[in-house]
Parts: C-alpha cells; structure tokens; sequence
C-alpha cells in the first residue's frame, strides 16, 4: 500500500460458536447437501458449456439458470436465495483461481466436484435487521432456519457483513462473521507521540492519555490465575487434572483472542492517529533482567502489541522509533536529572525543577525525546 492510497478499512473474521437445535440442524444438513448439488452443477454447466460454445458460462447467466430450477426443485427452494446465490459466487472463484494459475504457469488443478460431505459450509450474504442473518437479543437469527443460540466470547468490533454457517469435523457448528472494522480517522497533522507501558494500565500517552485494558480481558486474566491453580491442586496424572488442563487451555486461547482483539483495536487507533511513534524496545530490557512475574506477561503482550503497531504503521507510511527504555522512568522529563524511584512510587516528583508528574505520563514524554534525539 502505498502512503496515498491506503485503506482504512480492514476485514476480519469472528468465529463463534452456535447450538442449533435438532429441527435446525437437520435443515442446514439439508441446506449444506442442496448447495452441494447446485456447486457441482454449476461447474458442469461451466464446462459442458465451454465444450460447446468455447468461452465460459458467467455468473450472471447462471444465477439465471438458478432461478429456473429453483422452481423445479423443492430442495433449491427450501434454501435461502442469498446462501443459493452465494454457491455461485464459489464456483466463480474457483474458476477464477483455476486460470489465474494456468496464466501463472503452474499446475492448474481443474476446480473439482465435491463429493457427500465435503461441502461444508453456508453463507448468509446480507447481514442487518430483516436481511439474511443479523443479531437478536443475543441469539443468532438466520432467515428460514430461525433464533439459533450462539456464544458470543469476543467483542466485535466494526460491521458485520455476511455470516457464514460451518460444520466442522468435530460435528461442532459455527458462525463465521466477516467483520469490516471501524476506519479510524486518520490525522493529517501527523503528530509524533510516546508510548509508554504500564502494569496498571495499557499504556500512558506522552500527551497525558491513558489507555486502560479492557474491563472482560481484566476479568478473563484473573480467571486464568484461578483456572492455573486449580490445575496445580489436583493431583499429577488424575483424570480431573487433566479436565482442569483442557479447560486451562481452552480459557486461554480465550484470553489470547481478547487480548489480540484489544491490541488490534488500540494499534488500528494508533496507527491512524499518529506521524511518528516511540516506544520501548522491551527484548532488550528482558535480556539485561526481569523477576517481576505479572511484569514480564505484560511484557510479552507488549511485544505482540507493538509489532502490530509497526506493520499498520508502516503500511500507512508512519514511523515507529523503538527506543531503549533505561533510565525513562527515572529521568526528569522537563530538566532531565534523575530522580530515583522504585516500582511502587507512581508520581514522579523532581527536586531540582518541581515537576509533579504521573510516573507513566513522565516516562512517555522521555520515550519521545529519546526517538527524536535517536
Ligand atoms: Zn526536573
């Protein structure tokens, strides 16, 4: 992306899980074989038409032939016309790719029937009030399957535009939302900013904001300490240590999800809203010493967090200075003599000058200088 044309508009998938109930499950098995059946007539009309006339059948033709036999066939016709439609777009896609490869000279692998079974998923193109699938007092509503009971464990941030229905091996079923998140006004003034990371909070701004972590992902962490003991209680190679396990493992990947989620959101803001932007090269700090045990999770996170901060920054033509962080919580951001303080003390107080200062706020301000003097 180059700096004047870049997007601020990302898309990203949401997936939840969903327990339809037996009625529902039996018509979106029906629904899953009758988009199967319609997918591989597709692709025979394509090539017994390509055999014919030599040119391809288009979309649009065929939504045409669709319609015909939604007429004639009572199965076609029990299905959405949205999740109907959409099969086509897949065949599409599939030719679309097939000579994408034939054009790049490497084998092309002729789009394939799928046989019972291997189709295995839905998609709803229209999501909103009234539309194929949209939201309803917390449950999942699907035109003509009805209120389905989803678990919605992550927030979703931006618009949802098309809810796809999947069945996975397992038998377990989910919804996949692609999700068009919020743009993020982008600032022309291009302001250089400071970051600094905190315990209690996020992060502290060099212009004084603070950016808290997200009340669920507080709650959710503090769930994982309790699940990590209750693991270490049970006694080693019995059968509710490793239930205790498993339910670790899966409250973690929760955890990982939330905080990916939040970081994507704050980097995503960041990004847009700043020219240039300094943080600390924690690793370096990792390597010289760390004991301090909620501290280096904090500092693990940091990392993740800042090289996705880099990537969006950079594909929109910012900066992000990484900064070695000695010595900025100690240092008088406006007369620069140091002024000692442990962990605990969170106002930085200078002697020499008489700045009163947030610790945090304090160390961000010198993050700042020191990428601009770097
Ligand atoms: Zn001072």
């Amino acid at each position: 992306m180059s700096k004047d044309t870049f997007s601020l508009k990302e898309m990203r998938n949401y997936k939840f899980r969903i327990y339809p109930d037996k009625e529902q499950e039996q018509n979106l098995t029906k629904w899953l074989e009758a988009c199967r059946v319609i997918y591989n007539s597709a692709l025979a009309d394509r090539k017994n038409h390509y055999y014919r006339n030599g040119k391809g059948l288009t979309r649009i033709k065929q939504q045409v032939i669709l319609k015909a036999d939604k007429e004639k066939h009572d199965q076609v016709k029990a299905i959405h016309s949205q999740v109907a439609q959409e099969v086509l777009f897949r065949v599409e896609r599939a030719f679309n790719n097939f000579f994408r490869r034939v054009k790049a000279g490497v084998k092309p692998g002729y789009p394939r029937y799928k046989g019972p079974g291997q189709y295995k998923s839905i998609t709803y193109t229209q999501y909103g009030e009234g539309l194929g699938a949209s939201f309803q007092n917390g449950t999942l509503k699907l035109s003509k399957i009805g209120l389905v009971k989803i678990i919605v464990h992550r927030e979703i941030y931006g618009e949802i535009k098309t809810c796809t229905i999947k069945k996975e091996q397992s038998g377990k079923w989910y919804a996949v939302l692609a999700v068009e998140e919020y743009p993020v006004l982008y600032s022309p003034n291009c302001q250089a900013i400071g970051i600094d990371v905190g315990i209690k909070e996020f992060a502290t701004l060099s212009n004084g904001e603070t950016i808290s972590n997200p009340k669920h992902l507080v709650k959710s962490e503090k769930k994982l300490k309790t699940l990590q003991r209750s693991v270490f209680r049970k006694k080693k190679g019995s059968k509710n240590r490793i239930k205790a396990k498993k339910r670790l493992a899966r409250h973690h990947e929760k955890v990982r999800n939330q905080r990916k989620d939040f970081h994507h959101r704050v980097s995503s803001q960041l990004a847009w809203k700043y020219g240039k932007i300094a943080v600390e090269d924690l690793q370096i700090q990792n390597m010289v010493k760390n004991h301090n045990l909620a501290k280096s999770i904090t500092d693990a996170g940091w990392g993740e967090f800042v090289s996705m901060l880099s990537y969006k920054a950079e594909s929109a033509g910012r900066e992000v200075t990484k900064v070695i962080p000695h010595g900025t919580s100690q240092q008088c951001s406006r007369c620069g003599n140091i002024v000692k303080k442990d962990l605990s003390v969170r106002t930085h107080v200078c002697s020499y000058c008489g700045l009163v200062l947030d610790r945090d706020h304090n160390a961000a301000i010198n993050i700042l200088y020191k990428a601009k003097a770097s």
